[in-house]
């Protein structure tokens, strides 16, 4: 396969609580060429949280200069802050060849649909309601309040799955993470990726 072949985008989205990091974050690790976006936040970073590693951390102001000069492939307001996907990242590294995930919310989902930018996208679910409030509990980050919110936003981000191309449970990791494996395996595989290629070695044949 060429590696000058321009690269595949793929979204993942999930309730906050589900696990999509830690699922994506193994996914890049296993599969070559495939790189999780760095996406840019008003968020304040948490205490784990490196800038330039976890998020691009910015200024709201920053954020919405950044907005009024096109800078967004999407973004979106998610929990009174703003998230966005930069076009020239993403750009810089489809145009080298590599696949790239965006792990975005389904309003960032819909944006890049909307834009009609080619795209593969996962939805991954909680096992159910119950197991996902019992690990934002787990997590121990959240307040009681902030913890009906996220299940309230889960709520209805749930019910958008039907927007999506593949759904995946992440009912235990390993697991989750091989089958988001074989979705990419399988995406790369397409036959109109795949043409050169299969043009080449039918040629192979004619010689
Ligand atoms: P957190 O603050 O917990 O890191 O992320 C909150 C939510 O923001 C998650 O659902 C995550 O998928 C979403 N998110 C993170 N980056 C982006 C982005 O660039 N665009 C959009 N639309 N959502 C994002």
């Amino acid at each position: 396969m060429s590696s000058r072949a321009r690269g595949l985008l793929f979204i993942v989205s999930a309730p906050s609580g589900t696990g999509k990091t830690t699922l994506v974050e193994q996914l890049v690790e296993r599969i070559p060429q495939l790189r999780m976006s760095r996406s840019y936040t008003s968020r304040p970073a948490r205490k784990a949280e490196i800038d330039g590693v976890d998020y691009n951390f910015v200024t709201r102001e920053r954020f919405e200069a950044m907005i009024a000069a096109g800078q967004f492939l999407e973004w979106a307001p998610v929990f009174d802050n703003l998230y966005g996907t930069s076009a020239a990242d993403t750009e810089a590294m489809l145009a080298s060849g590599d696949d790239v995930v965006l792990v975005i919310d389904v309003q960032g989902a819909r944006k890049v649909r909307a834009r009609g930018i080619e795209n593969s996208a996962v939805f991954v679910m909680p096992p159910s309601k119950q197991v996902l409030e019992a690990r934002l509990r787990l997590r121990g980050t959240d307040s009681e309040e902030q913890i009906q919110r996220r299940l309230q936003v889960a709520r209805e981000e749930v019910a958008s799955f039907a927007e999506y191309d593949f759904m995946v449970v992440n009912d235990e990791l390993a697991a989750a993470v091989d089958r988001l494996h074989s979705i990419i395996v399988a995406e790369r595989a397409r036959l109109r990726r795949m043409r050169g290629v299969a043009e080449s070695i039918v040629r192979t044949f004619h010689d």
